[in-house]
């Protein structure tokens, strides 16, 4: 990773409910994995922490400290592991710290049970008292999403008695402002806090207490994954009731485009393609597609080959293509859809493959190697998203050469611009209207552009060439923390 060095760097700890490789059910893991490593080469002290999932097994055991959730007195076991960061082929080690529970972690899914508020009060608090066993005070904790929301809230009200916490500053990076972790009242005892936290300058919102509401009302600096998306989630259209509490802070709420990996999606040297391929090898490319096109069922050949890998849910506009297959099948165009969530699009996807067997492939399930080789073989792919906080699948599809058609909301809107024939300018197909004729219509430019053949060629070379890693959204994470330390050196406490 080519990233300028600094002169002032921080300790900093960058706190998520999950991070890859060791856990993954979505994009924020994989910044959560990637962000530190860029801060590291840059020179500094960066540690992350997350929780001990079932699935983690490579670790060393540090020691355990007490966290007092409600009335019960719960144990953190600390254990470690490490990411590694390259620069200039020296290697050097980011800690993990993965808090342990048997009781609230040591289960089959990382998400979704009843005692959720439970689990991440007890990761919240643990995050705290981690630092304080440690005895490492960080410049910055970075909390992401709306199960570290608690920390900056604990950070500014419960913690300053103890002069350990008072130089650290926090910054909260929503990566998706529609799950904000809202509970009934009484999550407020397991936090340690009183009623005087349920009113609506506090983190009282609609009748619930809000994690996500204590992470964006308490942070020094709050952040999202893309320059639009910050605008839009100050809009009711975009802001899922939250755009109040935003607007409020507007003037400290940032946007920083998520960067991508590129040691990890580099399409020369990943072992999970058939074929590897730089931006010329157009034929290597193809034999991508092809493989790719045997693999999942599909009768190989040059029909230009649509790819969506994606989590099956609203957000990610599937009605859309839905409403758009039948007719899309009607021509000689392919699709591939790999992605699970939600049961009723798991089954009409299914359903599409079972009426057009020829045309549309479909895997449900979760397959990083299979999303790879889609990325890598697909001619297109497709995001026609109702809202995007920052979106990867785009940028690692322009990675591979593979040309996104998305719709232009948040993060697409930022990293998307519509390709004009006349202009040769552009690096993708856009559509702004959520509708499916809108997407119809992209598709169709898209096709268009492809059956001129050194045109596309033109345009998959540009888009392979350009660069969207971590190097320029590390340095802007930079200077928020940097603006997270001033906000903090200007608050005073009582000594
Ligand atoms: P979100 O975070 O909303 O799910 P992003 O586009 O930001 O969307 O990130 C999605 C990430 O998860 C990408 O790296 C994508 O390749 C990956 N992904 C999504 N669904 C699957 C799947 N079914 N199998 C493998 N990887 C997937």
């Amino acid at each position: 990773m080519n990233v300028q060095q600094l002169d002032e760097t921080y300790k900093i700890l960058i706190a998520s409910p999950e991070v890859a490789p060791f856990a993954k059910t979505g994009g924020l893991a994989d910044v959560a994995g990637s962000l530190p490593k860029a801060l590291t080469t840059m020179g500094n002290d960066v540690r992350v922490v997350m929780p001990k999932y079932r699935g983690i097994t490579d670790y060393k055991t540090i020691g355990d400290f007490p966290v007092q959730v409600g009335s019960r007195k719960a144990t953190a076991i600390l254990r470690e592991g490490v990411i590694r960061a390259r620069l200039d082929n020296v290697e050097s080690l980011v800690p993990v710290y993965f808090i342990d529970n048997y009781h609230y972690f040591d289960r089959d899914n990382m998400y979704m049970y009843f005692d959720e508020a439970e689990r991440f009060a007890f990761f919240s608090k643990a995050i705290l008292e981690m630092i304080k066993y440690l005895q490492w005070a960080p410049h910055i904790i970075h909390c992401n999403d709306w199960q570290t929301g608690p920390v900056p809230l604990l950070l500014r009200e419960k913690y300053p008695h103890d002069p350990f916490y008072r130089g650290i500053a926090s910054v909260f990076t929503i990566h998706n402002l529609k799950y904000q972790g809202n509970y009934p009242k009484d999550v407020l005892h397991l936090l340690g806090l009183g009623d005087e936290y349920f009113t609506p300058n506090s983190i009282e919102f609609y009748g619930s207490a809000s994690f996500m509401k204590a992470g964006i009302l308490y942070a020094d600096v709050i952040n999202t994954v893309s320059k639009t998306y910050a605008k839009e989630i100050q809009t009711p259209i975009y802001g899922q009731m939250m755009d109040g509490v935003l607007k409020a802070r507007s003037q400290d709420v940032y946007g920083i485009l998520n960067g991508l990996n590129y040691h990890e999606f580099n399409p020369e040297t990943d072992a999970r393609i058939y074929r590897n391929y730089g931006p010329e090898d157009h034929n290597e490319k193809k034999e991508n597609k092809y493989a790719l096109q045997r693999e999942i069922g599909l009768p190989p050949g040059d029909a230009p080959l649509i790819g969506i890998v994606s989590r099956l849910v609203d957000q990610k506009g599937l009605d859309l293509v839905a409403e758009v297959i039948p007719e899309i099948v009607q021509r000689d165009i392919q699709f591939v859809v790999l992605g699970t969530g939600d049961p009723y699009y798991e089954e009409l996807f299914r359903s599409f493959h079972k009426t057009y067997p020829n045309r549309v492939a479909v895997e449900i399930g979760f397959n990083v190697a299979l999303a790879q080789r889609i990325y890598a073989g697909c001619d297109m792919f497709l995001m026609p998203s109702r809202f995007e906080p920052c979106g990867l699948g785009q940028l690692i599809s322009m990675r591979y050469g593979t040309i996104p058609i998305v719709r232009s909301t948040g993060g697409l809107a930022d990293t998307v611009v519509n390709y004009e024939p006349n202009k040769q300018a552009g690096n993708g197909f856009t559509f702004a209207e959520y509708s499916s004729d809108s997407l119809f219509d992209a598709i169709i430019r898209a096709i268009n552009t492809y059956q001129d053949k050194r045109r596309w060629v033109a345009l998959v070379e540009n888009v392979m060439r350009h660069d969207f890693s971590w190097n320029r959204s590390a340095a802007e994470y930079m200077s928020i923390y940097g603006v997270a330390r001033n906000r903090l050196e200007s608050l005073s406490y009582p000594a």
